[in-house]
């Protein structure tokens, strides 16, 4: 099976890399606009290229100017767990149908069989585009839509996103090569959502990520009993 990747350069969709690099004929990312893009994307070059893996960007700010997310322009991102209500201000409307959209006609054009996507079971708390539902009517759209029937893959539909670094690590795949923080700050802030997250998913994993507030996570964590 030839794979796309749809590939931000986050721990997710760097663990999908390592663990299906020999189906994955392109990786693409996508630069929304977003103030952890250009350090995502940085990290998404020196992986596929670690891989030998073609990779491509696709820049989409003019198209997405009129859509609204703390993420975006000069939005300020929550700090804290991803759960809490203040984070669905991180959600960028729709942005995985838009995504997917854009993949599949690629996948179409270009004689792949199927686009992955690196959504894993702890995403669908804040974002309606990572749902069951939403993928299941999302991958009916994209086989009966297009020629060669694109599927939609979801490799880590039951995982939570420890199980996803873990998979990814065990591929070989390091930590500290890949982007998270919403903050898109030189180092990773360690109180964002996404942070915290991914502070959690690495834990015993060797994570050598420079936080500049490691501690702020752990508090949290043990807060609610899961450090
Ligand atoms: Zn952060």
């Amino acid at each position: 099976m030839k794979i796309l990747l749809i590939y931000s350069g986050g721990l997710d969709s760097t663990s999908a890399l390592h663990v299906y690099k020999d189906q994955i004929g392109l990786a693409v990312s996508f630069d929304y606009g977003s103030h952890h893009n250009a350090r995502e994307i940085a990290m998404a070059r020196l992986n596929c290229a670690d891989l030998g893996i073609k990779h491509e960007v696709i820049y989409m700010q003019e198209v997405m100017s009129d859509i609204k997310s703390s993420l975006l322009g000069d939005g300020k991102v929550p700090h804290g767990h991803y759960a809490e209500d203040n984070m669905k201000s991180t959600v960028v409307p729709f942005r995985n149908a838009i995504m997917l959209s854009i993949a599949t006609g690629i996948a179409d054009s270009n004689g792949f069989d199927a686009v992955m996507i690196a959504s894993h079971r702890g995403d669908f708390a804040q974002y309606p585009d990572c749902t069951s539902d939403f993928n299941t009517s999302m991958s009916i759209a994209m086989e009966k839509g297009t020629h060669n029937n694109i599927q939609l893959l979801r490799p880590f539909q039951n995982d939570d996103k420890r199980e996803v670094a873990r998979r990814g690590v065990k591929a070989h795949m390091i930590p500290a090569l890949t982007y998270s923080c919403y903050e898109g700050g030189e180092k990773h802030c360690g109180r964002c959502g996404t942070c915290v997250e991914r502070i959690w998913a690495l834990k015993g994993l060797n994570d050598m990520t420079k936080y500049d507030d490691p501690c702020y996570a752990q508090g949290i964590l043990t807060e609610k009993g899961e450090w």
